[in-house]
């Protein structure tokens, strides 16, 4: 059945909500997310919630996310067509059901990392503490799958990763890899886990449906241009990390 809604893929964090850190002081503040003992922890601004309002009554909208099942599930937006969860490597239907189909292509591509990414993610807090950098950081797992590996600074200076990353780079730990980093969140991910992946995938069984539509990419981030470069049109807000390098490009 044809659907001529245009089909928006919108990241999350970043995008549509953001911590209060990130928001001007008095700014008016919508709770999105909240954390694991129900404190709100993530907020849109009035002109997020517009977007985001005009976006859920005129289009079909997948969140596509790097968030965990779980950590998705504590964002409170009602999203209704599915979404795309830990940069791809999940993706959950209508009901938020794991697609069985996609778990079984990413297993089979993220087998050789089982054991690699727990290492990856202990060497490099072990090289930021040679440093001497206060760093966290776990390895995201879904359903038994071991994903990719996230890096955090305690004290959120995000020069700090960059000079971890370098570190973790210059010891050619991350061949087969590539690396998300944005702010205080530096991701080592295996080639084959991607936003672009996924979104290929989804807009493959949407076409066989749908036919051909409109698909908008929304993101901040550099490496959402992966996914966002799948679609016909996209949109990144002011000031992100995207605009930013295009800003740099221009009065290079
Ligand atoms: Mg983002």
């Amino acid at each position: 059945m044809r659907n001529n809604r245009p089909l928006v893929f919108a990241d999350l964090d970043d995008t549509l909500f953001q911590t209060t850190r990130k928001m001007p002081a008095g700014a008016e503040r919508h709770p999105a997310t909240y954390d694991i003992s129900g404190e709100p922890n993530g907020f849109m601004s009035a002109t997020q919630k517009m977007l985001l309002e005009w976006l859920l009554g005129t289009a079909d909208v997948v969140p596509v996310t790097a968030r965990s099942v779980e950590a998705y599930s504590r964002v409170k937006i009602p999203f209704t067509s599915g979404a795309i969860c830990s940069h791809g490597g999940v993706i959950l239907g209508q009901s938020g059901e794991v697609d069985r189909d996609w778990h079984a292509h990413m297993a089979e591509t993220l087998s050789d990392f089982q054991t690699r990414l727990p290492d990856l993610s202990a060497t490099t807090l072990s090289i930021g503490q040679e440093l001497g950098f206060s760093l966290r950081g776990w390895v995201v797992d879904e359903a038994d799958l071991q994903h990719y590996v996230v890096i955090k600074h305690n004290e959120s200076d995000d020069a700090v990763l960059a000079k971890v990353c370098a570190e973790v780079q210059a010891r050619g730990m991350l061949e087969g890899m590539h690396i998300h980093g944005n702010g205080n969140n530096l991701a080592f991910l295996p080639n084959g886990l991607s936003k672009r992946f996924a979104v290929e995938e989804w807009l493959r069984r949407d076409r066989a449906i749908h036919g051909e539509r409109l698909v908008i990419g929304l993101g901040d981030s550099i490496t959402d241009l992966g996914f966002m470069d799948a679609c016909n049109f996209w949109g990144t807000p002011a000031r992100s990390q995207l605009a930013k390098a295009v800003g740099g490009l221009l009065h290079a």
